[in-house]
């Protein structure tokens, strides 16, 4: 086995070899006038562009963006993340949870208990509300918030999703226990409230009510729009036969749910966060989160409601601008999460089987434009007096821009309106870098029994691939610093990692 390790001398040329691996492309991000995801200028002077962004937060500065994490948290943290990058390591551990072996109870207690210590432990906050305390005070004491995500999702009947909101309810309640502004959101997953068969036909009456609006639906509340003139329709071939009164009083029930939910947040005073997923069942979880947002807001008048825009979508946009004009006329307090989106494979897959094109953008280059024009758009609505947004994402390009636009602005830094997050146990040089130059950022806390965070593991495993830009950044900088302090320490145990990562590629 060759044994190689990571020079010092190589060690300084980080800076620039992290630019090279940060995928993202530069970015328009003042020209969000028009309906724009076109990519992003090529006349534009990057260099300019870069030493203006690059003044907004420091990424580059390893003790400082880690002096509040100790050494040891560094180093298990650098391995977890070595692990996750050997795609030989990942397709095996898939193939491992899909096989025969997982029938023995045995084998399953072994495999999910080598999970838990290893990749739960590091993305995850724990089991119960109990060790999710002991995260958030952890991060608190380092600057930032945590978003609180009991990790449930697709349930399966309205037994399931009573069970579920219970979950989401104790959460909500546990809010009060962390000491106090620690939680900066609950997090929900509308499928582990509403069925996703439910959502799926509710999204298909609200699809063909856009295209043909002689249907009328007689369960529909007060709502804003959930399409736009470049939304896709394809999901919906045909007309769709009315809701059964099965499934009006289902479609109630969750009405029910996320509105005792709503209540819970107002009493903890802590929004809520709804999750995006699939598009097949967007619609719904959009027409939910707005229809909530138009009764319910915290009592300071902030919104309660944050929906989630996903801006791999070709259609987000436009749709985004249409929501947020349509609540600022109707007077709706309400938030938005932007996410570049987690399902790009499973979208793909149904296009590609129903021969459509798919809903999302041809290119990466595309995908990085849109996310920073919808967050230019944002922060010049919050500079205008109106929005509030949660930039969710790993990418070092969008936090620079973003943190530089909001900066030009001369947004207040500590504003509840703007606030960055990323998941826990990933791009903490960026939450870190934010988080020095001053503004709020906060961690995605999933927790929840091993098996019930399975899905959501699976979505971090299953992104290694695209982690490789922004993770990788995380990942030499941990080295850069354990190396240098701890050399002596730890110098064999880095040399045989390093050998074992580099004769896998
Ligand atoms: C706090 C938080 C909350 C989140 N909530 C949600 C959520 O509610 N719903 C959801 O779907 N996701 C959610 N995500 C995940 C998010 O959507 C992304 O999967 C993840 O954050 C990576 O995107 P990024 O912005 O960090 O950018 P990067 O690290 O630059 O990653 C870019 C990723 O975009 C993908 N990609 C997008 N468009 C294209 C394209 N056209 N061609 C090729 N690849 C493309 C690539 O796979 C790549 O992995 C959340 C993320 C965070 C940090």
């Amino acid at each position: 086995m060759t044994t190689r390790s990571v020079r010092p001398k190589l060690l300084h040329t980080l800076p620039s070899f992290f630019r090279r691996l940060n995928s993202a492309a530069p970015s328009s991000i003042s020209a969000v006038a028009a309906f724009d995801t076109a990519a992003p200028d090529p006349k534009q002077d990057p260099i300019t562009r870069t030493d203006s962004c690059d003044r907004a937060i420091n990424v580059d500065d390893s003790d400082k963006i880690f002096s509040t994490v100790s050494t040891t948290k560094l180093i298990r943290s650098s391995m977890i993340l070595h692990m996750v990058a050997v795609e030989s390591m990942v397709d095996f551990g898939m193939w491992v949870l899909n096989s025969k072996l997982m029938g023995s109870p045995l084998a399953k207690r072994i495999v999910f208990g080598a999970i838990e210590r290893s990749f739960y432990d590091h993305f995850c906050a724990g089991k119960d509300l109990m060790e999710v305390g002991g995260t958030v005070k952890e991060l608190w004491d380092s600057g930032l918030g945590a978003m609180l995500d009991y990790g449930l999702e697709h349930a399966t009947d309205n037994e399931d999703c009573d069970r579920n909101l219970e979950h989401f309810i104790r959460t909500a309640e546990s809010v009060n226990m962390h000491p106090s502004s620690s939680v900066s959101f609950i997090v929900l997953k509308i499928t582990a409230i509403c069925p996703p068969s439910l959502l799926k036909r509710v999204s298909d009456l609200l699809r063909w009510e856009y295209k043909d609006n002689s249907l009328h639906l007689p369960w529909k509340l007060k709502t804003l729009p959930v399409f736009a003139d470049s939304s896709p329709l394809y999901h919906t071939p045909r007309r769709p036969a009315p809701l059964t009164r099965e499934e009006e009083s289902d479609l109630n029930s969750a009405h029910e749910r996320l509105t005792k939910l709503c209540i819970k947040c107002i009493e903890a005073n802590v929004p809520l966060l709804i999750d995006a997923e699939d598009t097949s069942i967007q619609p719904a979880i959009d027409y939910l989160s707005y229809s909530a947002a138009t009764e319910y807001r915290k009592n300071d008048g902030d919104p309660l409601i944050f929906n989630t825009v996903q801006a791999y979508l070709r259609d987000s946009k436009e749709r985004l601008i249409v929501a947020k004009r349509s609540a600022d006329e109707m007077g709706v307090s309400l938030g938005f999460k932007l996410v570049r989106g987690a399902y790009l494979s499973s979208e793909r897959q149904l296009a590609a089987s129903l021969e459509v094109r798919s809903p999302i953008h041809d290119t990466i280059q595309q995908t990085h434009a849109c996310y920073n024009n919808c967050a230019a758009f944002m922060l010049e609505e919050i500079c205008n007096g109106s929005g509030s947004v949660v930039l969710a994402t790993h990418n070092v390009e969008s936090g620079k821009l973003a943190a530089s636009k909001a900066m030009d602005l001369g947004l207040d830094k500590d504003s509840h309106n703007l606030q960055f997050g990323q998941l826990y146990g990933m791009a903490d040089t960026l939450s870190f870098g934010l988080r020095n130059a001053g503004f709020r950022v906060s961690k995605y806390l999933p927790f929840g029994p091993v098996e019930q965070i399975m899905p959501y593991l699976l979505r971090r495993a299953e992104e290694n691939r695209g982690l490789l830009s922004t993770s990788s950044l995380d990942r030499l900088l941990m080295r850069y610093e354990s190396s240098f302090d701890h050399l002596s320490l730890f110098e064999s145990h880095w040399k045989s990692i390093n050998g074992m990562i580099l004769e896998s590629h």
